[in-house]
């Protein structure tokens, strides 16, 4: 059985990926050098924002980006369920009140039309998910942001070089979170994560959480954390970074292969607004069969998985947060299917996964 995903680097990366590794191992210093400054600009200008501050992880991301912006204890930021329980963590571990937002149908993003219904005094921030790499609605959101006084955090989490005409996810908002989980599109060999933003004051102040809070050293006058990225890591994804664009296309070419090779059954896909570049983190289809497919596809040796087989807000440990009104996240939720994508996937592989699918629905 072929695993789901595969993040193994090719021969030839591995030799780049090696020469790093080596360099860092030598440098003397594994923590906050020149490996981790030399990446954070790299990533910011691929961004297309001012500056970027590598953190520990993309929970941790989103933590500190809250942080920053002072949003704690009794503030409302509202979210879709529809996303990696960690987006929704990552509010309550700053004490502040996520409030769910359903999704559109079509892109099975955040709904702007449901946004506005859900602001009170309370809210402060909303946290669109970009989830499997679609971008969401991205310019309603800002002039609704800007018209109720809202900050946007971005979950770019899944959506690497994913943009809408030619402006970056990541340079949207406020502040935007990215995760290097090795299987993200750009992804390490652990954890790590980064907050993007065109903010200087933000981005200085964010260097300073994730070190302890320390504004020179030894003296820490923030409420910090340790959440730094490792220079091993920044080392390994800069070179991983080199090889994004291309994986990016590689994905949406597979993507497309999958849409139109399965076009005429009885599956749904994700919808992308105008403009929109989805990069395809996953390859979702949405089918009432779902449970029946996994298992016939299962036999054929092909595995699949569910991104996310509980809404969060179904989630044991946001019971608090639940609402019974998100219709379209439940349904969707329900019906959802991840087809493995990865850039390596080859079209034999896929190929034989298509004839299956078609074999399923005969
Ligand atoms: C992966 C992910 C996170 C969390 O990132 P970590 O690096 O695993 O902490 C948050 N939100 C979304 C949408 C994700 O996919």
């Amino acid at each position: 059985m072929k695993p789901f995903v595969q993040v193994k680097p090719d021969k030839k990366t591995l030799k780049r990926i090696e020469k790093k590794v080596r360099q860092v191992l030598l440098s003397n210093n594994y923590v906050l050098g020149k490996h981790v400054a030399e990446f954070e600009s790299k990533f910011a200008k691929f961004i297309g924002t001012s500056y970027a501050v590598g953190v520990g992880s993309g929970t941790d991301a989103l933590r500190l980006g809250l942080r920053v912006l002072g949003i704690g204890s009794g503030d409302k930021v509202l979210t879709s369920a529809f996303t990696s329980p960690f987006t929704i963590l990552s509010i309550v571990e700053e004490e502040a009140i996520p409030v769910f937002v359903d999704i559109d149908r079509e892109t099975w993003t955040i709904d702007p039309q449901e946004i506005e219904k859900q602001i009170d005094g309370k809210t402060r921030a909303i946290v669109p998910v970009h989830i499997y790499g679609n971008p969401c609605h991205m310019p309603q959101i800002v002039k609704l942001a800007k018209k109720s006084g809202l900050k946007i955090i971005e979950d770019a989490c899944q959506a690497h070089g994913a943009r809408i005409e030619d402006e970056m996810l990541g340079s949207w908002g406020e502040l935007a979170a990215f995760s290097f989980y090795p299987t993200k599109n750009l992804g390490g060999v652990g954890d790590g994560g980064m907050i993007t933003t065109n903010h200087r004051q933000l981005a200085t102040t964010l260097t300073y959480l994730r070190n302890g809070g320390q504004t020179r050293r030894f003296y820490h006058s923030l409420r910090g954390v340790n959440s730094r990225l490792d220079e091993l890591q920044a080392a390994i994804l800069a070179v991983k970074m080199s090889l994004l664009n291309q994986q990016n296309r590689k994905r949406r070419w597979l993507a497309k292969r999958y849409q139109d090779g399965l076009a005429d059954l009885p599956l749904a896909f994700q919808k992308t607004i105008p403009g929109g570049y989805h990069v395809y983190h996953q390859f979702v289809v949405r089918t009432g069969k779902r449970q029946a497919l996994k298992k016939f596809l299962h036999t054929k040796g092909i595995m699949t998985d569910v991104h996310y087989p509980l809404p969060a807000d179904s989630q044991p440990i946001f019971a608090a947060y639940k609402i019974s009104k998100l219709r379209v996240t439940q349904q969707i939720s329900r019906e959802i299917l991840s087809l493995p994508i990865y850039p390596d996937l080859s079209i034999r592989e896929q190929d034989q996964i298509i004839k299956n699918i078609r074999k399923f629905f005969g």
